[in-house]
């Protein structure tokens, strides 16, 4: 369970491009944004031109990516739920991959969710378990 912002991805997105496509000049310029401050805009200005650079050095053999794929490397997912774009989503489940059991729920769908399991009630915990 882990949540998941415009912020959240752009702190990950050394790691989770290391891991993905090894170690390079990438993971490096990106660690040396100040990943807590820096806008996503910046983050993709910094990953094109290293990604050009990487494939002038490699003779044209590395691959460039369309500003679009990029920026969607940063868009916090859909709510599974009411299929809205939003600011933060919890994810839930198996770690997401191909056909995982992965589910992406908003802050207002989880609220929903409480309410119906009865122990959120008009912004507040209750002390009873359920509406039973
Ligand atoms: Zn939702």
């Amino acid at each position: 369970m882990k949540l998941i912002t415009k912020r959240t991805l752009i702190i990950g997105l050394p790691d989770q491009w290391g891991k993905e496509q090894g170690a390079g000049i990438i993971p490096d310029r990106l660690r040396l944004l100040n990943l807590e401050t820096v806008t996503a805009k910046e983050v993709i200005d910094v990953l094109e031109d290293a990604l050009k650079e990487e494939k002038e050095q490699s003779g044209g053999k590395k691959y460039t990516a369309h500003r679009t794929t990029l920026e969607e490397w940063l868009r916090v997912p859909d709510c599974l739920e009411c299929n809205q774009s939003k600011e933060a989503v919890v994810e839930l489940g198996e770690l997401p991959y191909y056909d995982s059991a992965t589910v992406t729920l908003c802050v207002t769908c989880l609220k929903e969710a409480l309410a119906l399991s009865g122990v959120w009630c008009d912004g507040n915990w209750s002390d009873t378990w359920g509406p039973f």
